[in-house]
């Protein structure tokens, strides 16, 4: 429950951002640190609430009253424990998730909702810091195998669950690299890759085996994948965008955020010198939802900012809408300085 009455004594805050001259020079995410303390003080504000929406809310199913208690009370290994027992991924999740928990939070009705989000990011990293992730192979081998297609997010839970669970679990992607939108849709300030990475190097000690470069359905069939495997996970994602077909969307220069964002990760990689689409000198304008992740590497390969997104507001019955609007906000940097 935290501290009875904490709700009572502490405002909400999260991490300041670095400048945005600053970011707009490099790659990196875009938070300071925000210290121990702090995150204890804000795991403090949940509330004993009773019914905790939050818990629901989370399409994990996350027990996030349990590790706001945790974390106040400075038990962080417990903590770590309660939070991967629903989340294999909370270091993705902790930066990258909408976090419909906060607009559930009870706290929320009349308050500033419980900064659930980044006490479950500072969980993760203090636990990565501390050396208690881990490798958890499986303690016997069922003789069962499993495929698995696809390296998102999805398929990389399945498989891992299933490697632990004793299974030969072998994930097919047909990219040069594991991730899926991790790694090709994500901008680096949003998530940087290491954290990818280290997740994958613990996934590969576990056991899971990993395949790049194997389109299923073109270099190896739905039914040789079927014979070969007891099981076959299908977790290939949705590469496909949806157009909008409104007067100009066929101008030069109008792209998809996914024609742009994998081209951009891949500069970052070194895999291309230049970004196909150059930016440099250009006006990078763009919508809502996820398709302004396109704005800000925009912004980094040097175009200029234009924001057509209604500005984030801060009342409850908009909170989902703005924590999105500020969430994504936070990358752009082009307006008032977040
Ligand atoms: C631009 C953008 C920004 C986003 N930002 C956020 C965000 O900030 N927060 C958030 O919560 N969500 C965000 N999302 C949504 C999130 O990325 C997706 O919901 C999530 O990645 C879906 O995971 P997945 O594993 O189902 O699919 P994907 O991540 O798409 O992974 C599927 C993988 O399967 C592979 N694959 C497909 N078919 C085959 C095949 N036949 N053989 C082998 N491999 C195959 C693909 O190459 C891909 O690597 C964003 C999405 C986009 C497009
Ligand atoms: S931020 Fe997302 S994953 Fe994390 S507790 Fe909230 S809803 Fe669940």
């Amino acid at each position: 429950m935290g501290d009875r009455t904490g709700f009572m004594k502490h405002d909400r805050a999260v991490p300041e951002r670095r400048p945005v001259p600053v970011r707009l020079r490099d790659w990196r995410e875009v938070y300071k640190p925000f210290g121990i303390e702090a995150v204890r003080t804000q795991a403090s504000r949940c509330m004993d609430c009773g019914i905790p929406f939050c818990n629901s809310g989370c399409p994990l199913g996350n027990l996030i009253p349990d590790w706001n208690d945790l974390v106040y009370r400075d038990h962080w290994r417990d903590a770590i424990e309660r939070l991967h027992a629903t989340n294999n991924f909370p270091e993705f999740t902790g930066r990258l998730c909408p976090a419909p928990c906060e607009a559930a939070c009870v706290l929320g009705i009349n308050e500033d909702p419980v900064t659930i989000k980044q006490v479950e990011v500072e969980i993760i990293d203090r636990a990565w810091e501390e050396d208690w992730v881990r490798p958890i192979p499986a303690a016997e081998h069922t003789g069962h195998s499993v495929a698995v297609v696809g390296s998102g997010p999805a398929g990389l839970a399945a498989a891992q669950q299933l490697t632990r669970a004793g299974h030969e679990v072998v994930c097919f992607e047909r990219d040069d690299r594991l991730g899926g939108l991790l790694r090709y849709g994500i901008p680096e300030f949003k998530m940087e890759k290491r954290f990818l990475d280290r997740r994958l190097d613990q996934m590969s000690a576990e056991g899971t085996r990993f395949v790049t470069g194997t389109d299923v359905g073109v270099d190896i069939s739905a039914g040789a994948l079927v014979e070969q495997f007891d099981a076959v996970v299908l977790a290939g994602g949705a590469t496909a965008w949806r157009d909008l077909p409104i007067p100009g969307r066929d101008l030069q220069g109008i792209h998809q955020a996914m024609e742009f964002l994998p081209p951009s990760n891949r500069v970052i990689e070194g895999d291309l010198l230049n970004h196909p689409f150059p930016a440099t000198g250009k006006d990078g304008s763009h919508g809502s939802g996820r398709s302004r992740h396109g704005a800000a590497p925009a912004l980094r390969l040097g175009a200029a900012g234009r924001d057509h997104a209604p500005p984030p507001r801060r009342a409850r019955r908009q909170h989902s809408l703005a924590h999105l609007a500020a969430d994504d906000a936070h990358v752009l940097g082009a307006r008032g300085g977040r």
